[in-house]
């Protein structure tokens, strides 16, 4: 009996669809590949553009409903995501491929960012502002941009599309959203879910397809005025300059070089239990994951102890075993980014002290395993301690004195997350005030983040207003001033 493989559609103007040329892409489960997990659609330039059409189409009627009524929808799609936790942790877990745990906490943040949008609803205002000249009114109020087109990752594919998609929703856009090619089917159950909330046809589209055609072409859509984006920061630099010679509005959050303090007076059990969770939790495929360690000579042999001997203890396997500490890799072409990275740093001179290879036997032989490695010795002119790797590997290096490791810790293009353990509270304030990263953590991991907190990088790790928290409205928005002038007659007052 043939097995069947279930086939994901398009999503345009409230239809599932497939792509007008009726091609699809095959994709496997990371964990074993020989486990199909379904068809999608392979689009092309003009799917993008149909979609852009239909949110087109519903944006005036979308835009025209009140910002309360429109948050009633996401507050029903948290409703619903909330009762339905456990089957979307199960589906990231299979088509990602992270740990059980990792997935339900993914979920558990989307629908905290879907209530704290929700929330945005009520408290969608402008202000008032008082006027030189008499009897005059100034007030400033946030319309929605048009259409907007939403590109994410495979790392987070159901909290990076959802903390982008829930605010533009909330201040009137419509959306065409692309998720990665690897993680389709978490976009579709999204989709649905919001349909099932009661949005209106039209006002989400989504299309699957490879990046450099489709969301190509949505990018460079005239109709499109606003590109939110995840991912490389190679893509999100061409969105960027794209967007800035048409005059669009974009916001990238893009990659990191995440590092950890650990200074002289640190609790070094704290230190390492944060370090292994922030460098090989997800396997290391977050954008907040820890990729270096700075950590103070005078320590560094316990701390360098502890260290290995907790990386040791991590299990190793697919997902969806409740032992799992560290899942596979997402896909094939990780897998062999990583192993790069790793060969190339041994070639460089970094001394390899855990881990360093691809993980075979039994259940591990059809899936995308590396063993947690850690790199000991590594420089900063390496070229493992300043690309980014994506994947479970961690570079230590050491200074003396707070100068040094900051220093060291600061060298770097990215500038997303970073972390200092220390119990000397000067050291923590230096640490708060010349970290060059957008996001700083003191005694905890680099990762993470809550939904009413901003969230994003600067330097080479983000461009644009911060997304998550009470600003995540304002790229989806532009602002407007009004002058109202009631003296009902001339006035004598001059403008200048
Ligand atoms: P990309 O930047 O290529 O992909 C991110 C998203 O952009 C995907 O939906 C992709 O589509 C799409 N895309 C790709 N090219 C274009 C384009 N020219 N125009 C518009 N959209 C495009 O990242 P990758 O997934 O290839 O990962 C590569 C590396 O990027 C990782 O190894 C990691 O270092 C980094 N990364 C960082 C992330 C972060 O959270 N900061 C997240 C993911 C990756 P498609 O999937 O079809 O290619």
């Amino acid at each position: 009996m043939q097995e069947t493989v279930s086939i994901g559609l398009n999503l345009i103007g409230g239809e599932w669809k497939s792509c007008r040329r009726g091609e699809t892409y095959e994709l496997y489960n990371p964990a074993d590949q020989r486990v199909v997990l379904g068809r999608f659609q392979n689009s092309t330039e003009e799917d993008a553009n149909d979609a852009v059409r239909a949110a087109k189409a519903a944006f005036s009627g979308w835009a025209s409903l009140p910002a309360p009524k429109r948050a009633e929808i996401v507050y029903e799609a948290w409703s619903i995501l909330k009762k339905r936790s456990e089957e979307f942790s199960l589906a990231i877990t299979v088509e990602e491929g992270k740990p059980l745990a990792d997935s339900r906490g993914e979920v558990k943040r989307s629908a905290n960012v879907l209530e704290f949008c929700a929330g945005e609803g009520r408290r969608l205002g402008g202000d008032t502002i008082p006027s030189e000249l008499p009897k005059t009114f100034i007030w400033t109020y946030r319309r929605p941009i048009g259409v907007v087109a939403v590109i994410t990752p495979w790392n987070f594919p159901l909290s990076i599309p959802v903390w982008k998609i829930a605010p533009a929703l909330i201040a009137g856009n419509t959306i065409v959203f692309k998720p990665a090619s690897i993680t389709p089917g978490i976009g579709i159950k999204l989709c649905n879910l919001f349909m099932d909330a009661g949005l209106p046809p039209g006002v989400l589209n989504m299309i699957t397809g490879p990046g450099g055609s489709v969301g190509r072409a949505l990018v460079e859509n005239v109709d499109v005025r606003g590109v939110s984006f995840t991912g490389s920061t190679e893509t999100g630099r061409w969105i960027y300059e794209y967007a800035a010679k048409y005059m669009k509005k974009a916001q990238c959050e893009m990659g990191g070089k995440n590092a950890v303090i650990v200074a002289a007076d640190a609790d070094v059990d704290l230190a390492v239990e944060g370090v292994v969770q922030g460098a090989f939790g997800s396997s290391g495929q977050r954008c907040t994951a820890t990729s270096r360690v700075v950590v103070d000579s005078s320590i560094k042999k316990v701390f360098m102890d502890k260290l290995l001997e907790k990386t040791r203890s991590l299990k190793v396997g697919p997902g969806t075993a409740t032992a799992t500490d560290v899942g596979p890799l997402s896909s094939r072409t990780q897998l062999e980014k990583v192993l790069f990275y790793i060969s190339d740093a041994v070639n460089e001179g970094a001394k390899l002290v855990a881990g360093g290879r691809r993980l075979t036997g039994e259940d591990l032989d059809h899936g995308y395993y590396v063993e947690p490695t850690i790199f000991d010795e590594v420089t900063t002119d390496m070229r493992i301690a300043r690309e980014e790797v994506f994947g479970p590997v961690l570079s230590v290096l050491s200074g003396s004195g707070m100068d040094e490791l900051l220093q060291i810790a600061n060298d770097s293009t990215y500038g997303l997350s970073g972390s200092i353990y220390t119990k000397d509270i000067a050291r923590a304030m230096k640490y708060a005030h010349e970290s060059e990263v957008g996001m700083i953590h003191i005694n905890s991991p680099t990762l993470g983040g809550e939904a009413q907190a901003p969230f994003g990088g600067i330097k080479a790790s983000g461009i644009g207003p911060r997304e998550q928290g009470k600003r995540a409205v304002e790229f989806f928005t532009e602002e407007v001033v009004v002058y109202l002038d009631f003296t009902g007659s001339k006035r004598e007052a001059k403008f200048i």
